[in-house]
């Protein structure tokens, strides 16, 4: 059954509570703030719905790669984490009358997938909040707009993209638009929200604005900036224990989604190692995307926003990250920091493991005295 499944297995998409034809199935979250199906064994009836739906291990195997293209959207540029392709791919959806689907912040800076009919409803879609956004509810309300009649374009992780898939099948698939980006792994969503709230206690005010990478700072920047109105504090703790796979959601250390062969009509990306392709392309650190083609559909929308962009066709390989060939490996000391910082608390965790560790110290200082050598 799906909820004994190895926490390994489980991407916490929500199309099984979506697809179970008796509603026995709920979301529910662990300590860490992930989510997981529980099924109400008074009202299962064993049809195994839930299991076929999985998109866990439904991996598309393609035999060539994929069309690639770098592309970036000058007015979009400050506003979005690389080129602004996501935005320029919800601002034409939504002027074809779709309804759009993207990761949001909620009030209180937790992150949730939302629908949107409006740029308005769109806009805090923007950039990447790198935390693993919650479905909950979401792939219901995609085939409800499916089922209605609606085209829809969802945005999101590649494992949140299958989860849809599966869950429409072939009948809905002609209408639903899939675009998903390469993903690093998504981290814990308490662990992001007891990182926010040491900033606030540092700084003895609410936070009124976060980006999970500076961009003032260039595109190439990976530190966190909190905004308490005027102010800015930039902080790498977060992104450290993040970037060092720390306090990823385990599924990520097996996505079977890391690859050229993606489920999607469109993958965006950082198109990290531009400059080894062009010189003059992204020269100015403002950012830069990578569109790979998945489809012919995917293809006609990319095409109705490229009139706006800056665009260079490229060949993937030149171009490849870690991500796109094989999944994150987890810290080997993952388990470990979870107990620690469920017991001891997310200070405890940056000082023996994160930015403020002796380990990180040392690391900077050889850094460093190499630079000078
Ligand atoms: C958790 C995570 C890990 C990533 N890892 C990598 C990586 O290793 N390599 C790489 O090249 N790119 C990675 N990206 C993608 C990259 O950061 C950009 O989001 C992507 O290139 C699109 O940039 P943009 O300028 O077009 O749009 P932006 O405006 O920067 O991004 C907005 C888009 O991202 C979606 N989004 C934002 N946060 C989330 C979230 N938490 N969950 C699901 N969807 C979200 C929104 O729905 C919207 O479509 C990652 C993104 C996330 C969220």
């Amino acid at each position: 059954m799906i909820d004994t499944r190895p926490r390994e297995e489980c991407c916490g998409c929500a199309s099984c509570e979506a697809a179970c034809p008796v509603g026995a199935i709920s979301m529910e979250r662990d300590p860490m703030g992930f989510l997981y199906p529980k099924i109400n064994h008074e009202i299962c009836t064993r049809c195994g719905l839930c299991d076929k739906i999985c998109a866990f291990h439904d991996v598309v195997q393609r035999d060539s790669d994929p069309e690639a293209l770098a592309v970036r959207f000058s007015e979009s540029l400050r506003k979005s984490q690389s080129g602004g392709l996501s935005a320029a791919l919800v601002k034409e959806a939504i002027s074809r009358g779709w309804v759009v689907y993207g990761a949001a912040f909620r009030e209180d800076w937790s992150v949730s997938h939302k629908r949107a009919e409006t740029l308005s409803e769109a806009e805090g879609f923007r950039r990447s909040k790198y935390v693993q956004s919650d479905m909950e509810g979401i792939p219901s309300a995609v085939l409800s707009d499916l089922k209605s009649g609606r085209n829809v374009l969802f945005t999101g992780t590649p494992c949140q993209c299958a989860g849809i898939a599966s869950l429409a099948g072939e009948k809905y698939r002609e209408r639903l638009f899939l675009a998903d980006m390469v993903c690093h792994g998504t981290p814990s969503p308490a662990v992001w929200l007891s990182a926010l709230r040491r900033q606030e206690k540092k700084a003895g005010e609410k936070v009124t604005g976060v980006t999970f990478r500076d961009v003032e700072k260039g595109w190439h920047s990976h530190v966190e900036a909190y905004f308490f109105g005027d102010k800015k504090q930039v902080d790498d703790a977060y992104t450290y224990l993040f970037y060092q796979h720390m306090i990823l959601r385990p599924s990520c250390g097996s996505c079977p989604f890391a690859s050229l062969s993606r489920t999607t009509d469109l993958t965006m990306a950082d198109c990290w190692g531009i400059e080894r392709v062009s010189k003059d392309f992204a020269s100015d650190d403002r950012g830069c995307s990578l569109c790979l083609i998945g489809s012919e559909k995917g293809r006609d929308l990319l095409e109705a926003v490229l009139p706006g962009a800056e665009t260079l066709p490229l060949d993937v390989r030149k171009v490849m990250q870690p991500n796109l060939e094989h999944p994150s490996d987890l810290h080997p000391l993952s388990s470990s920091i979870e107990n620690d910082y469920l017991r001891r608390g997310l200070d405890y965790v940056i000082r023996r493991y994160g930015n403020l560790s002796l380990r990180y110290r040392l690391d900077r200082f050889v850094a460093k005295v190499k630079r000078h050598l």
